[in-house]
This record gives C-alpha cells, structure tokens and sequence, in this order.
C-alpha cells in the first residue's frame, strides 16, 4: 500500500488531491499517515475518517480541542500547531503532497523530505525561499521532488527522456490573470473582487490575486530557476490567455515542446501522484478544433513590476528569495483586508527588498532552515511598517 500524506488538504490544491485518492480506490488503496487543515476543521475531519488518516494536523492550535470533537469514535489522532505540522511531515508516508500557502509550508515539506518521501511539491514558496536547501535534503535523503505547479509539472514531462544541458531555453505561460486586460489608469483602483475572477483556473484566494499582479509567475520564474537548475536567462514568461499550454521546453536544435490540457490541476497533480506511470484521469480533454487558435502576447513590465523584481532576486541570490515572498505575502494581506490598492503590492516588495539589501545577509546563501525563517521574519517586520504607513492606518 501506498503511504500517503497530504498537508493543505482543505485548500484547492488538497481537495483536488483528495478527489484523484478517492477516485483511486480511497482507504482500500492507500494508507493515510497524515492529513493537515489550516482551519477548517470540519471539512479536515471528514477526510480523516474517508481516508481513514492515522493523524490529523490543524494549523491553528485553538483547533485542538474542536478537532478531537468532531474526529470522536475515529482511530484518527488529533494534533495542532506548527511544531505538530513538522511532526506530521516526519512520519513515515512514502509519498507527500506539498500544498499548504505561503511560507508556512517550507518546514513540514522539509521534514518529508527528509525522512526519505517523494515530495510533491505545489508549495512554491518552498523552492522560491530555501531552493538550494530543499534540493541538497533531497539529495542527502535520496527523496525525490515532483513538481505540481502546472507549469512546472509541464516542464518537467517535456523534459522526459532529455538531458537538461540540451535546454536553451524553459518558456512559462501565464494567462495573465483577472486584469490582463484593463487599462493601466484603471489598475490602482481594483478590488479584491476584481482581482479574484481569474478567467480560466479555479484556485484560492491568495494565489488568484497573485495571478492578476504577476507575482505569482515571479515566483514561477524563481521556482524553475531554482528547481531545474537553469539560469535565470533561460527562464522566459509569455502571456496565452486561454491557458491550454501549460508551460514549454526549447531545445538547442530549436524544437519547442509543449505540455497541453484543460486549466485543470488534476492534470499536473495526478501526474506527481502516479509518477512515473500515467493514470486514467477523470480531466476534460481537449478539442483542438472546437478551441480553434491559441494566442499570445508578450508581458508589459510596467503592467507587471513583479517579474522585474523576480529578476532582481535571482541576480541577487542569497536569501533575497525569502525577503521577496515574504514582503510579497504581507503586501496580499494588506491589498486582501482592502488596506492598501493593488498596485500597492508591487510598491511595497520593491521598498522591502531595497531596504533588505542593506542587511549583510541578504547576499548570504542559507545555511539551515532557521536561516530563511529568520530573513523571513525580518522582512515581514519591515514589509508591516511600510504597509501600515502607506495605509494611512
Ligand atoms: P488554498 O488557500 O486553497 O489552501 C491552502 C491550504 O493551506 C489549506 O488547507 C489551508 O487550510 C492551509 N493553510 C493556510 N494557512 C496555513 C498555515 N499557516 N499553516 C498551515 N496550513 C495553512 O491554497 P491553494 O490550494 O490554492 O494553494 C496551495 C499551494 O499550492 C500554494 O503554495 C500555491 O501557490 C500552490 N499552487 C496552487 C495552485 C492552485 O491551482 N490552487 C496551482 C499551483 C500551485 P484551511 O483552508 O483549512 O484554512
């Protein structure tokens, strides 16, 4: 039996993991070792007792007591936390899906990996924080990483049968998210609603807002930088409105190859969970004829200063990738509590990251976990002053 694990399991990456593990044959197929929920602790219990989880995790540590009610008459232990999240990552699943938001899942992925399991990694900001770490743990542990961004995953499939020295170049697509299309004078006044009608993918809340600025894709950049060890001029992004490819691989002899599909992240999730075979998967396919042509456009850096500032990061190197995400988490939650405007966000990466440069180890590569979540932090504790000055709050 496969022993599984999968951390975010409430959010939109885990439910459609769930979905692929019910679909697969549930508890009679695989042995569930952890499940783990931010805060939604009902929806956590339900999957626990369908899977039949040996332990469930919630972030929250308010959530214990709750979390123990509503897995009553179960054999599935509770446990909240952080240090319970990092716990549940070192247990002993073969197999372990990545894919809580934000910073907060570098930890338990790292424990994963380090007990040995294939990590499937949606968690971004993972490789965008602590890349080099994350890769020299799997390389120390044997484990293996498999990427599940859908442009990563895309990648990663075209690469099959390869060798990456022939790469010259790694092509991200990006839709451009729910205000690719409106006038630039328009930009400074948008909402959080308008930011969150992405056009094609359905995913959560943070990561849809980080499509419509582009600091999603600026992670994407990092992220494959990082993960498949290119460098930071071979990672091009173009903008294909109607997301059918989900990223390409060009090779020195000029041949372009392209990973499509429905908008659908089953696609790159069942992939990861079947890898290195293929399964049935239950995602529309495609009907070329009936989408007839696909297009695409080449991303405005003034539109997008998020992608100039990935650029600055991957020149800078050291733990300017910690600074960047973590800034960039703090200025979302400050444009999601309708704070600061959306063009805001971008501002306030760049003054957190000039700031930043200043310390003596921005420039510093890592040497351990509690590295990055010590600039982390620090970047956070600036990136919330400036926040609060341009709110006027
Ligand atoms: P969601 O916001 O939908 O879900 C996030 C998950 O993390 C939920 O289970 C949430 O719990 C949990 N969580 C939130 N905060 C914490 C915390 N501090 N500690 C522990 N758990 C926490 O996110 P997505 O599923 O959209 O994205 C997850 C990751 O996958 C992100 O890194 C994202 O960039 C990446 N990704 C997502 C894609 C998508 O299509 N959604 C595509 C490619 C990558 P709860 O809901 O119970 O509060």
């Amino acid at each position: 039996m496969k022993a599984i694990s999968v951390f975010g399991a409430t959010g939109s990456i885990g439910e459609s993991t769930y979905d692929l593990l019910m679909r697969q044959g549930g508890a009679e197929v695989y042995r569930t070792v952890a499940l783990t929920g931010g805060k939604n602790i009902a929806r956590l219990a339900e999957m626990a007792r369908a899977l039949r989880a040996e332990v469930a995790v919630i972030a929250d540590p308010a959530g214990l007591e709750d979390l123990r009610a509503a897995l009553a008459g179960s054999d599935c232990e509770a446990a909240a936390g952080p240090q319970a999240l990092v716990e549940a990552g070192a247990r002993d699943a073969t197999w372990v899906m990545s894919a809580i938001v934000g910073a907060a899942g570098l930890a338990p992925g790292f424990a994963a990996l380090k007990q040995g399991a294939t990590l499937a990694l949606a968690n971004k900001e993972s490789l965008v924080t602590a890349g080099a770490l994350l890769l020299e743990q799997a390389k120390a542990s044997g484990a293996r990483i498999l990427p599940v961004d859908s442009e990563h995953s895309a990648i990663f499939q075209a690469l099959v049968g390869e060798d990456i020295a022939a790469v010259e170049r790694i092509i991200l697509t990006a839709s451009g998210g729910a205000l690719r299309d409106w006038p630039m004078e328009r930009l400074a006044k948008a909402k959080l609603a308008d930011a969150l009608q992405h056009p094609n993918w359905v995913m959560g809340q943070r990561i849809t807002v980080d499509s419509a600025s582009m600091f999603n894709k600026a992670l994407e950049v990092i992220e494959a930088k990082e993960y498949f060890g290119v460098t930071p001029d071979q990672v091009e992004v173009i903008i294909h409105p109607e997301s059918i490819i989900h990223s390409m691989v060009g090779y020195r002899d000029g041949a372009i190859m392209a990973h499509l599909g429905t908008p659908d992240m089953r696609h790159a999730i069942g992939y990861a969970l079947n890898w290195p075979e293929r399964e049935n998967l239950p995602v529309k396919r495609l009907d070329l004829a009936e989408l007839g042509r696909l297009t695409f456009r080449a991303p405005d850096d003034a539109r997008y200063p998020a992608l100039r500032l990935a650029r600055e990061v991957m020149a800078a190197g050291g733990r300017s990738g910690a600074v960047f995400n973590a800034a960039k988490e703090i200025a979302l939650d400050h444009f999601i509590a309708g704070w600061i405007g959306f063009l805001d966000m971008g501002a306030l990466v760049e003054e957190v990251l000039t700031r930043m440069a200043g310390a003596n180890d921005f420039g510093l590569p890592p040497s351990c976990l509690a590295d990055v979540q010590d600039m982390d932090q620090r970047a956070r504790a600036v990136a919330g002053d400036i926040a609060v000055k341009m709110s006027g709050r």
